[in-house]
């Protein structure tokens, strides 16, 4: 990339979901147009881009009109055909690049990689056959965690397995594909560090989010992360080097388990804005969805700098339809949706973050809103 690209220019986006969205808001508040491909009519990012590519990811003749609409490209989910991108390369820019996100889609090589550049994933073992599920019972602690290799998110593609006895059934009930064997980690906290890097190398990464999960999906982010310096300095020297590695330009999320000897291990990556880095939108100088368009552009880093202490608190359809009065009367509560129009267990219809100078009474404020949402009572309104 030799010229930067500048408000006015057109940003093509592979995927409609609400990273697509939140990045086009972004892109679209900074003066570009935007262009998503999503074959659903009712993505969320189809209704806030400048156009809207009704296709499959694997429409060539929709993936060259997209090339040839867009001076850039990203991605907003791991699972496009990475062939994809490499059609759309040929003429027009795509960050990540096919390689990368080749990487990304299979936990084995993503583990492998994160090692060689220096991060520790969490012990496992790779299970392809029955076989293997003899073999790693010698090689990994129980209890642990069976993970398919492919299109696992939310803890979708996951069992856990208490006994060796019973990883041969876990292997079958994920019907035999491709898997890795996780040791369970008695997790202290998972945290994520959300780095960005341009063609240059310049690189920033954006304040440490400690984790809270339920059901594999992300619950809570509370940023700064509850735990000592030494480990978010490391978090984020980590996230560089594994950029620097791959020679990233983009915004890509590296997410980390602490346990409770405050060991640091390399869950895995994405490629892209994340769940964990919504805070951003409220409570930095620059979003992780502005960082993106600024890094695909080619533009300098904007600055990382938390201007408050924030908890992002995730709302699913569970929760539908909430009773919005509880989180709008809140003054320090910033509310966002994905204009989702069908809530369903487990999807993802939007977020509130809490800003305040105490992290402690965001947390407290995050809780009772949560809470007050969850009870029934609260369900019709
Ligand atoms: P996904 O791709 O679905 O996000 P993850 O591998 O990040 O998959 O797992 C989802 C969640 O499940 C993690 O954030 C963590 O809470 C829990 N988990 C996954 N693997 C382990 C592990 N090895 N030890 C402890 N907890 C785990
Ligand atoms: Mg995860």
């Amino acid at each position: 990339m030799n010229t930067e690209i500048l408000p006015g220019a057109t940003l093509g986006v592979l995927g409609g979901g609400q990273l697509g969205r939140m990045f086009c808001v972004a892109a679209r508040s900074m003066g570009y147009r935007t262009l998503v491909m999503d074959p659903d009519k009712n993505s969320p990012a189809g209704h806030i881009a400048d156009i809207h590519l009704q296709a499959d990811y694997q429409d060539h003749s929709a993936l060259t009109k997209m090339a040839e609409q867009c001076q850039v490209i990203t991605t907003e989910f791991e699972n496009i055909p990475a062939d994809s991108l490499r059609f759309i390369a040929r003429t027009t820019p795509v960050y990540p690049s096919a390689d990368i996100l080749e990487i990304a889609q299979d936990r084995h090589i993503e583990k492998q990689f994160a090692q060689q550049a220096g991060l520790s994933p969490v012990p496992y073992f790779v299970i392809q056959t029955e076989a293997d599920c003899v073999l790693a019972q010698e090689a990994v602690a129980f209890p642990a965690i069976l993970k398919s290799n492919r299109l696992g998110y939310d803890g979708k593609g996951q069992v856990l397995v208490e006994r060796t006895e019973e990883l041969l059934q876990a292997f079958h009930s994920l019907n035999n594909v491709a898997c890795v064997l996780e040791q369970q980690i008695q997790l202290r906290c998972e945290i994520s560090a959300i780095v960005a890097r341009n063609h240059k190398g310049e690189k920033q990464c954006f304040p440490v989010s400690e984790n809270q999960h339920k059901n594999g999906i992300l619950h809570v982010g509370i940023v700064p992360a509850r735990v000592d310096e030494p480990i978010t300095r490391q978090a984020q020297k980590l996230a560089f080097q594994l950029a620097d590695a791959l020679d990233y330009i983009g915004v890509l999320a590296v997410e980390y388990f602490v346990d409770n000897e405050s060991r640091l291990y390399f869950n895995e990556m994405a490629p892209r804005p994340h769940n964990s880095g919504h805070y951003t939108k409220d409570a930095c100088v620059t979003s992780q969805f502005e960082q993106q368009v600024r890094m695909i552009c080619g533009l300098p880093p904007g600055s990382t700098q938390l201007l408050s202490p924030v908890v992002m608190v995730n709302m699913l359809g569970e929760l539908w339809p909430p009773q919005w009065r509880v989180i709008l009367q809140h003054s320090e509560i910033k509310l966002h949706l994905y204009g989702k129009k069908h809530a369903r267990a487990g999807r993802k219809m939007g977020h509130f973050n809490v800003l305040n100078a105490d992290i402690e009474s965001a947390i407290k404020t995050a809780k009772q809103v949560f809470e007050a949402l969850s009870s029934p009572v609260s369900q019709n309104g």
